[in-house]
């Protein structure tokens, strides 16, 4: 039998992937979209029109428009990625943050109950690492206790429980797959590696004069969203539903990340002074290329980010193919392309 897969923000980055994965693995896939959405999702997936493919308007904070559309679609696995995203976003719209990433999931799952679709539709819910903020624990795993620093970690948490509750208390299969950053050449330069390759190109070929950063210490566990849609799969294939941390193990800074970056466009970044004043320099040249811009700080930073990801290794047999250095890579050649056309 054909499997019939519903996804919630298919525009986005991970939207993206896991439609492209359920698409060649012969599902049906439906895509809930907003009318105001500008991205394409075809073309990201590079598939003109694909016969499978279907799309939905709606908005999360639509319940009638939800209980619809799964009432049409019937659909045997639902991916819930859609967000506002933006950890830097929700410190400006706590409210709207609050409504799509809480009140959203909440919507799906009382959408399968009222349907009477407990024991047909499964449920994967995107939450976050950022759950475990200041964590006391590193690396953070399944058990660690949840200590959310803003908004966003805070409107994902209440997901996250209302995922538990629902699965505990009507026996419905939802899984909580607890993600760290995973990045892609489709993630917005609203992120920080996206703007950092970005611009090491844009630098590189003469298109910007510098980079403008906020915390260059940060630390974040970054890898790669294609990987992350297949333990999304995984999940739902279980025999029981089960909450998973998705991470790499591995981290590393922000100055990291901009070193390996401007080293792939053949730049060497050397660092002067501290806090604000700290520098990157073109060691070839002596250009000041990067500079501290106290705007892109938050206003609460969490800290050391690092997941554990055993239990997916063993469970799933899931373990993350492309590491930090080939991510980079990837997403400069594919912003060199675009500087190309
Ligand atoms: P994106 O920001 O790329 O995509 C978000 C999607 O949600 C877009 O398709 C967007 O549609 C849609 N959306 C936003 N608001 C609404 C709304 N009100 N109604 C309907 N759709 C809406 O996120 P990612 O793909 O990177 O992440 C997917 C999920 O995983 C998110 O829930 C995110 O919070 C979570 N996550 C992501 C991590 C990461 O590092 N990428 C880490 C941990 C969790 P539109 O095109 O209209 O804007
Ligand atoms: P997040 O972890 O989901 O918030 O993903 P981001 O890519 O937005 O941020 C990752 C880390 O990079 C955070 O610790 C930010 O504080 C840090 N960072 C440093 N400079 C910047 C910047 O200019 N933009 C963004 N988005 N983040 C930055």
């Amino acid at each position: 039998m054909t499997k019939v897969a519903l996804i919630t923000g298919i525009t986005g980055q991970d939207g993206t992937y896991i439609s492209k994965l359920l698409l060649d693995k012969g599902y049906v896939v439906h895509g809930i979209k907003r009318e105001s959405s500008t991205t394409r999702i075809e073309d990201n997936n590079k598939e003109k029109k694909n016969v499978n493919l279907h799309f939905h308007f709606c908005d999360m904070t639509d319940y009638s428009k939800i209980i619809r559309i799964i009432q049409d679609v019937c659909p045997d696995e639902i991916y819930n990625l859609a967000a506002q995203s933006s950890v830097h976003t929700s410190f400006d719209r706590p409210e709207y943050t609050a409504e799509i990433n809480s009140l959203g999931t909440l919507h799906l799952l009382e959408a399968i109950r009222t349907l009477g679709l407990e024991k047909k539709t499964k449920l994967f819910q995107a939450c976050t690492g950022e759950i475990f903020g200041n964590s006391l624990e590193t690396p953070q795993n399944e058990n660690t206790p949840f200590r959310p620093q803003n908004p966003y970690a805070v409107s994902k948490l209440y997901a996250y429980w209302i995922c538990v509750n629902y699965r505990e208390a009507y026996d419905m299969f939802v899984c909580n797959g607890i993600m760290f950053n995973h990045e892609s050449p489709i993630r917005p330069d609203s992120f920080v590696t996206r703007k950092i390759t970005k611009a090491a190109v844009r630098i590189k070929k003469g298109f910007q004069e510098k980079l403008y950063l906020g915390n260059l210490n940060a630390k974040r566990d970054w890898g790669f969203a294609g990987d992350y849609a297949e333990a999304m799969w995984l999940m739902l294939q279980q025999d029981k539903p089960d909450d998973y941390v998705i991470a790499t193990g591995e981290t590393h800074s922000v100055k990291d990340m901009v070193e390996f970056a401007f080293r792939e466009v053949g730049i060497e970044i050397e660092w002067e002074g501290e806090g604000l004043d700290k520098k990157g320099i073109n060691a070839g040249t002596g250009e000041v290329l990067i500079e501290v811009d106290p705007q892109f700080y938050r206003p609460i930073e969490s800290s050391l980010f690092v997941g554990n990801p055993s239990k997916a290794r063993e469970k799933l047999g899931w373990v993350p193919r492309v590491n930090f250095e080939e991510l980079v890579k990837m997403m400069v050649k594919n912003d060199l392309e675009l500087v190309k056309c």
